[in-house]
């Protein structure tokens, strides 16, 4: 049975395919809401600083102009994956400027999660091999040595420009975005993109890092066109609800917290949002006091967050009722499961916002369903998305055919993405033929029931998780990761990582471990658990640190085929904490 958006959805005009993503976004001609009118796309919420919609577009081709110059990259020579730019850097109000400068040149924009270590930022840089990087001051230790590593000399570092909160007065010897921009100034025009039909369907803009279904983060390479429909979907979806708005209200102020460089910030945030004029308040990191007064300052209607915000949302009233958050209308959720007493909780508390699940992944650009402003169903992720069809299968194989049966869901979008790079065994797991030549059908690798909602819609509950990934604060931690990491440890013999439930991240990794025979009975097992949980704190980013603990075990339970029985472990961690 193929599950279709609800009748109220319009349809999806079909997204253009031969025009680069810089252009799609900066262009009138490309639909968007016109410069003119539009608001200023990113204003920083700690100064303030902010520039118009037609300045955005000035200071892409300035800062184009001076990238060709630097990195001898033209648009129309050479290719795409010779000219990869990495940015790993906290959110900033030139974040999508630098992005679209290096789209301009053909290139692409591998941008990395600012709470990497070094040897995590050096693995996304060695693998998408980033001939530049991009950074901020806070970061810029980090990436001197990731750099360092990969052979990236110094005089191919950037700095973006950030509040001096969090740059402090020092200047350092990297040039930075905005003196680039100045130097664009001087330089000549660049010579027009001469796209081929189609080329947009086959170019990767970006090569963000999912482990996908299992194994080791992979870089997935998402096309130009894959990014322009997950925009044209979200932006087809709303309008119904955006049209009928009194005119003052179709463009709105919206929340930019969450990290750039994830696909929900990149996609929903920072292009949805620019696409139809809205202005992005752009915050580096989350903290709840300058959270609200940027909400207060800024009158944001739209907060996109992730379940762990909302849920200290609830419990720190007291301290949100002291700002006036009246602006807010509307509270988007992603990026992992928001339960439904959660949302009921925060609902008593602010009776006037919509609250709304959506659900996403990188491998399809983002959006697969959302609820919408007049259908909001707690614990469900709303319904498809214009362009969308799903199917759910279930663990056996065997297609559902009805309401209320879990199996994975598989869908099919033109935001389904080009596939993992250099990795065609991953390719293959999880993008399945075209069977009705509306494009490839992927696996989620998320267990899903399709409801009918009261409303008389169909609605997609995202019910467990079948894939190996753990989500912390929204994070991706692969545990293929950590269990490589911590067989380097001389006390592990054998290993497997699991998420355990967490009241404020969602879940958190947990290791179960094999003693190796090296270590000594009288060796004290704790001693031993801290060691290893240590062993993680040096190399890994916080979000992957072992909060579940190091529970000792004889036997790693696997498969004849020595595959790590993850379900068993995860059903022996339930019973012994309901056993606590
Ligand atoms: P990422 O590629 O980092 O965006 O991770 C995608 C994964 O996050 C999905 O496959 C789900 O497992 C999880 N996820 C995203 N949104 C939701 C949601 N609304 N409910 C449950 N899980 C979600």
């Amino acid at each position: 049975m193929v599950f279709s958006p609800p009748s109220w959805v319009p349809k999806l005009q079909s997204p253009p395919d031969s025009v680069p993503l810089w252009q799609f976004m900066l262009d009138d001609a490309y639909g968007r809401r016109p410069l003119k009118t539009s608001r200023n796309p990113f204003t920083c919420g700690i100064s303030g600083k902010t520039y118009t919609a037609q300045e955005m577009v000035d200071r892409t081709d300035l800062l184009a102009r001076a990238l060709a110059k630097e990195f001898g990259w033209q648009p129309n020579q050479g290719t795409e994956w010779d000219k990869v730019a990495g940015i790993f850097a906290l959110n900033t109000i030139d974040s999508m400027t630098l992005a679209y400068a290096v789209h301009r040149l053909d290139g692409i924009v591998s941008p990395a999660n600012a709470a990497y270590s070094a040897s995590e930022l050096e693995f996304q840089l060695k693998n998408s091999r980033a001939k530049a990087l991009f950074t901020c001051i806070p970061l810029l230790e980090i990436s001197l040595q990731a750099a360092k590593a990969v052979g990236i000399p110094n005089n191919r570092i950037y700095i973006l420009e950030m509040p001096k909160e969090f740059s402090g007065n020092n200047t350092v010897p990297f040039k930075t975005v905005g003196q680039l921009i100045a130097e664009g100034d001087k330089l000549p025009q660049l010579p027009k993109q001469k796209w081929e039909k189609g080329q947009g369907a086959r170019q990767t803009a970006y090569l963000c890092y999912s482990s996908g279904t299992s194994g080791l983060p992979k870089g997935v390479m998402i096309s130009h066109h894959n990014v322009i429909s997950n925009v044209l979907q979200i932006k087809t979806f709303e309008s119904p609800c955006r049209d009928a708005r009194p005119p003052e209200e179709k463009t709105e102020v919206a929340l930019g917290l969450l990290p750039l460089s994830h696909i929900y910030g990149l996609v929903v945030i920072a292009s949805a949002n620019s696409y139809r004029g809205d202005e992005v308040i752009v915050l580096p990191k989350f903290e709840l006091q300058s959270f609200l007064n940027a909400i207060q300052t800024r009158k944001i209607r739209t907060l996109y967050l992730v379940p762990p915000i909302i849920i200290l949302m609830a419990k720190s009233y007291q301290a949100c009722s002291k700002y006036d958050l009246s602006s807010v209308a509307t509270i988007f959720t992603g990026a992992a499961p928001l339960g439904a007493e959660t949302a009921e909780d925060l609902q008593k508390l602010y009776p006037s916002w919509m609250i709304r699940q959506a659900y996403g992944l990188t491998e399809t650009s983002t959006g697969v369903c959302s609820s919408s402003e007049t259908d909001i169903w707690f614990g469900s992720s709303g319904s498809l998305l214009p362009g969308y069809k799903a199917k759910i299968v279930s663990l056996e194989g065997v297609e559902i055919t009805g309401y209320d049966q879990p199996g994975e869901l598989i869908v099919q979008s033109p935001s389904v993405v080009l596939g993992y790079l250099n990795n065609d065994k991953a390719n293959r797991e999880t993008f399945l033929a075209d069977t009705d030549g509306g494009g490839r059908w992927m696996r989620t690798g998320d267990e899903a029931v399709i409801r009918v909602a009261p409303s008389g819609n169909e609605h997609v509950f995202i019910v467990d998780r079948i894939k190996e990934l753990i989500k912390v604060k929204g994070l991706q931690v692969a545990p293929a990761e950590l269990e490589a990491h911590l067989l380097t440890h001389p006390a592990v013999a054998d290993c497997a990582v699991i998420p355990v439930p967490d009241d404020a991240a969602g879940e958190v990794p947990k290791a179960f471990v094999v003693k190796s025979s090296s270590i000594g009975i009288e060796e004290n097992d704790r001693m031993v658990a801290r060691e290893i949980a240590k062993h993680v704190q040096d190399h890994k980013a916080r979000h992957k640190w072992l909060k579940g603990g190091v529970e000792f075990i004889d036997v790693i339970p696997k498969s004849p085929s020595g595959k790590i029985l993850r379900r068993l472990l995860r059903d022996k961690d339930k019973e012994a904490r309901r056993q606590k």
